[in-house]
């Protein structure tokens, strides 16, 4: 009864603070960030001697190897070379206005590229300024490895790594991996960066690092990541997977997709499909994409 009353007035306590926190974690430019700078300024303690500021300085020279990256992925996925702009997209008359803007953004961005450029050759190429600027190697190691994977244009490549790599351990599901991967291998850092300073810092400082660096993260992936992996996997749940030999004999394509197979799932009604053209098909409709027949009463009386 006491244990009962208290749970529900915490959880009237926590209600405002929940939707804070989501709030918080909704605007993910700025909480992302947030971490950025948490964990720098943890690393900064932990691997620095004098860390004179070596936190922001860091971050400011990833930022702008971000911003040449990105400009230059830009640059390479752009597909309209043109500077005008004509005024409806099929049409070959030309939007005066819109061109001149179109011409001196344009400008602008490369005016800021090669303007940046200019700088990091300056500063690492020339070592010229920044004499209180002395990361060590592990110090730089470890914080470009936690930005990569906190950092949005590199957090969306590396689902493609993961493909890249065709273990099967992901069944396909990479893109809903990547994001557990990450969160869980930021919060992993986070903490041991965290117990590394609890001798020396003071408790108010690692409070807060546990609250936004793990506390939160753990928040996102158990409320978000990791439901998403879950519901995914779950759809494959009752379908196993094909043995080497089932796939010799079947001897034929995915019907999904028309390529071959060298792994698949079997469904009640004995056909064979890639796990991932499956689930795509299940995800509209709970029919076998082949012979059409309700697999949720078959998988059920096979059961
Ligand atoms: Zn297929
Ligand atoms: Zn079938």
């Amino acid at each position: 009864m006491i244990w009962r009353l208290l749970n529900t007035v915490l959880m009237r306590i926590y209600q405002p603070i929940d939707r804070a926190e989501t709030l918080f974690l909704n605007m993910k430019n700025i909480s992302m960030m947030m971490n950025q700078i948490i964990f720098l300024m943890l690393a900064d303690r932990v691997f620095i001697a004098e860390p004179k500021m070596t936190c922001l300085y860091t971050l400011m020279f990833y930022n702008v190897i971000t911003y040449c990256i990105s400009y230059v992925k830009e640059l390479i996925e752009k597909e309209d070379w043109s500077p005008y702009v004509t005024i409806t997209e099929r049409s070959q008359i030309k939007h005066l206005a819109m061109s001149a803007t179109k011409i001196v953004f344009e400008w602008t961005k490369a005016v800021t590229f090669i303007v940046t450029l200019t700088f990091m050759l300056l500063v690492f190429g020339l070592e010229q300024g920044l004499e209180h600027y002395k990361p060590s190697t592990i110090y730089t190691v470890i914080t470009w490895i936690y930005y990569l994977a906190t950092e949005k244009l590199f957090v969306q490549l590396f689902p493609s790594i993961l493909k890249w790599l065709h273990w099967e351990v992901f069944d396909n599901l990479e893109e809903f991996y990547a994001p557990v991967i990450l969160k869980l291998f930021t919060v992993c850092v986070s903490a041991m960066l965290i117990l590394a300073l609890v001798p020396v810092a003071s408790w108010r400082s690692l409070f807060i690092a546990s609250y936004l660096n793990i506390y939160l993260r753990l928040k996102e992936l158990l409320r978000i990541s990791g439901p998403a992996l879950q519901l995914e996997m779950d759809i494959l749940g009752p379908y196993r997977k094909a043995t080497v030999e089932e796939i010799k004999q079947f001897d034929d394509v995915c019907a999904v997709c028309l390529c071959n197979m060298t792994r698949a799932r079997v469904t009640p009604c004995s056909h064979l499909f890639h796990a991932d053209c499956l689930r795509r098909c299940l995800k509209t409709s709970e029919t076998c994409p082949m012979c059409k027949r309700e697999l949720k009463f078959l998988s059920v009386s096979a059961h």
